[in-house]
């Protein structure tokens, strides 16, 4: 069984989505943890990220495993390093959308995540999931919040993680990354019309994941 979660940045579609694979028994991908783990190498090689072709040739020779702790965060490894904190830093968040956009990166990295998703039951959050990469997954969310509660949960995740960033840059941050993520031409951030809206301005992680997981065992009898 596929569950696919999308929505836009700072939405708390991760922390739901651990939580529920956990509660569910499933494995939990989390797709732009590898957009993410390939930004890194894009600019650890000083590739210029408008040079479409070098980051194109790079993301059809790296290799990304992402290890499921269950009590932890999740563990990313690139090219068989641990790069779970270094891509979670500003620098990275700054530029993955310009690389996510990328049609022919999509392709690989879609690629990668249906693997992931043929070997077990899955739980897998992005911005393409219902839409693209498991068109159809037995289960679609499409999780947002208001523009301001998204703008706090980033920024206190970022806190947690002992960063140092305002609430302002976190604001320009997601403002930028939606835009491009749902604008661009490749598999832009959509609902599919299958998916269930939630809107957890207003809920809990609790209360959202209780619905997901009362939903997700409805359709599995
Ligand atoms: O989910 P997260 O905010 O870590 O994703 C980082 C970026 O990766 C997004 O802003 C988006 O540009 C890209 N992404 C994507 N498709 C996915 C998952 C993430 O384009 N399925």
């Amino acid at each position: 069984m596929i569950i696919a979660i999308d929505g836009p940045a700072g939405a708390g579609k991760s922390t739901v989505a651990k939580i529920l694979a956990k509660k569910l028994g499933f494995l939990y991908i989390d797709t732009g943890a590898m957009y993410r783990a390939l930004t890194l190498k894009v600019l650890e090689r000083n590739i210029p990220i408008n040079d479409e072709p070098r980051i194109i040739q790079l993301s059809q020779g790296v290799k990304i495993d992402l290890r499921d702790n269950l009590d932890g965060p999740l563990t990313v490894i690139l090219d068989g390093e641990d790069v779970s904190l270094a891509i979670r830093k500003a620098r990275i968040t700054r530029f993955v959308s310009d690389v996510a956009k990328i049609k022919q990166v999509r392709q690989v990295l879609v690629k990668m995540q249906r693997k992931f998703g043929q070997k077990r039951n899955c739980v897998l959050d992005g911005r393409d999931i219902g839409t693209v990469v498991f068109p159809r997954a037995q289960k679609k969310f499409f999780i947002d919040a208001s523009a301001g509660v998204r703008v706090k949960r980033r920024f206190q995740e970022l806190i947690g993680l002992g960063q140092k960033v305002t609430e302002n840059e976190v604001a320009k941050d997601l403002t930028n990354r939606d835009k491009i993520d749902s604008t661009r031409q490749a598999s832009p951030l959509r609902q599919a019309p299958e998916a269930i809206y939630i809107d957890t301005t207003d809920l809990s992680i609790e209360q959202v994941v209780e619905k997901m997981f009362n939903l997700c065992k409805l359709s599995r009898t």
